[in-house]
């Protein structure tokens, strides 16, 4: 049986105990939410922190809820809050696409959006859905708070902007009235990493295409936006030709590597498909009413 290297392990009961913690030990201290990305890394001694702090206790950041023009989704939020947010259901179906088809109950019971967008795994499902719809995530340290656009929150695969005394605090996603999103995913079996997946957002004014967004999953950086698609959309009227010329831009734009989810070709034939069927499906819920 596989077992992490030893580490200490201590509770923060407030965002700035915790920060206090992470400032004090210095960088071989790792913060754990759900633990179902740190913890397996842990066990496979792909990731050995010398301590970890943990911020299950910190419930005042599990929420999803409107702030003006924006949603407010706290670091803490589980998968399963995210997948039976009413919210997110009516103005950003999308969240609920993604959230049905990552992992099982155990890891949505307990995984949170924090550690899922701070892992940088390239194909994590949240990072985007955040990507596609133009969030940002909020990350503070004792001295201050800044707030970084999820586009550029990654540096490279596992690894982000998040400083080891800094912790992400919350998402915030815009509100777009009359939105259609959706997100298509292909994967070995129920439950597993994508092969591919593609996430998108359409706004539509008069039978033409006024804004929208498409992210990547599995097939580049972390949440890869798709900014030759996007730029081909805008402005051309809704419907297959346009997203016949986003997909192939989409499919130009990815990097997928062969490995044994796949060959490279495969996965870029997969993403053209994928953002056909993701952009139909956002179109006719933006007829639908937005949802
Ligand atoms: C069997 C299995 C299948 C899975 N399948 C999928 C899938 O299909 N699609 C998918 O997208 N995901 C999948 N996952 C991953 C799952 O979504 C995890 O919940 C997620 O990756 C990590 O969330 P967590 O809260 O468990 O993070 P943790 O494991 O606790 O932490 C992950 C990393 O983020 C850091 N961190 C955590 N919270 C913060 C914070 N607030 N600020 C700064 N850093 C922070 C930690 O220090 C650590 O480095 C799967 C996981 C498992 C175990």
């Amino acid at each position: 049986m596989q077992t992490p290297a030893p580490f200490e392990y201590e509770h923060a009961s407030s965002v700035d105990e915790a920060l206090a913690l992470l400032e004090r030990h210095g960088p071989e201290t790792r913060l754990v939410a759900g633990g179902h990305s740190l913890l397996p890394m842990m066990k496979l001694r792909l990731a050995r922190p010398e301590r970890l702090v943990d911020v299950n206790d910190l419930t005042d950041l599990a929420y999803v809820r409107r702030e003006g023009d924006q949603i407010a989704i706290g670091a803490l939020t589980r998968h399963a809050q995210l997948a039976s947010s009413p919210l997110l259901a009516s103005l950003y179906p999308i969240f609920q696409d993604a959230e049905r088809v990552i992992a099982d109950p155990v890891v949505r019971n307990r995984g949170t959006i924090g550690g899922s967008l701070c892992q940088g795994d390239p194909a994590e499902d949240l990072s985007a859905v955040v990507a596609t719809l133009g969030g940002s995530l909020k990350i503070r340290s004792r001295t201050g708070e800044r707030v970084v656009a999820a586009r550029d929150f990654y540096l490279g695969p596992y690894e982000t902007q998040v400083g080891p005394a800094e912790m992400v605090t919350e998402v915030v996603i815009p509100i777009r009235p009359g939105a259609g999103s959706a997100y298509e995913k292909v994967e070995r079996r129920p439950g597993d990493w994508a092969i591919a997946a593609v996430g998108c957002f359409l706004t539509v004014s008069g039978g033409v295409i006024a804004d929208c967004g498409i992210g990547l999953a599995a097939v580049g950086a972390p949440g890869l936006p798709a900014l030759e698609a996007e730029a081909a959309l805008r402005g051309r009227p809704a419907g297959e030709e346009a997203y016949a010329a986003a997909a192939q831009m989409a499919a130009a734009h990815c990097r997928p590597q062969t490995d044994q989810r796949g060959p490279a070709e495969y996965k870029r034939d997969l993403v053209a498909e994928l953002t056909r069927r993701a952009l139909r499906r956002a179109a006719a819920r933006v007829m639908a009413g937005g949802a």
